[in-house]
């Protein structure tokens, strides 16, 4: 899989044995929009209201997945280790829909082979 302007390629294959490293691993921010909020919540048929103060919290203006912490790993708060998956995947934030394809990652290529294993680039 390719994308323009990126000189990377990435190989989704490599997700099935990874372990959720872009997942997993240091804490981090997974924004999520008001909409994309809606959607999860409606997909975990539960009140926006609840979802927000259960699995939010507030970064600044925005709001980010909340994550725990398992085997000193900070998870996000959808990562299910015994499905080695995402259990919100149809509703997973644009964020995680575009990885690895990211403006940060396009000049930082070390950085990103280094948390996954599904790039290939010479
Ligand atoms: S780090 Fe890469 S290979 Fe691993 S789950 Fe994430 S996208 Fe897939
Ligand atoms: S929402 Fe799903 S895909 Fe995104 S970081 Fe959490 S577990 Fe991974």
């Amino acid at each position: 899989m390719t994308q323009e302007g990126f000189t990377y390629a990435f190989n989704p294959s490599a997700c099935a044995t990874c372990g959720g490293k872009c997942c997993t691993g240091e804490s981090g921010n997974i924004f999520v929009s008001v909409t994309e909020i809606a959607a999860i919540a409606k997909l975990l048929e539960m009140d926006e209201g609840e979802f927000r103060r259960t699995f939010l919290r507030k970064e600044g203006f925005r709001f980010s997945l909340k994550e725990k912490i398992v085997k000193g790993s900070f998870d996000c708060v959808f990562f299910d280790r015994s499905q080695n998956g995402c259990s919100i995947y149809t509703a997973r934030p644009l964020q995680c829909r575009t990885f690895p394809f990211w403006d940060y990652f396009r000049h930082r290529i070390d950085e990103l082979k280094a948390e996954c294993p599904g790039i290939i680039h010479d």
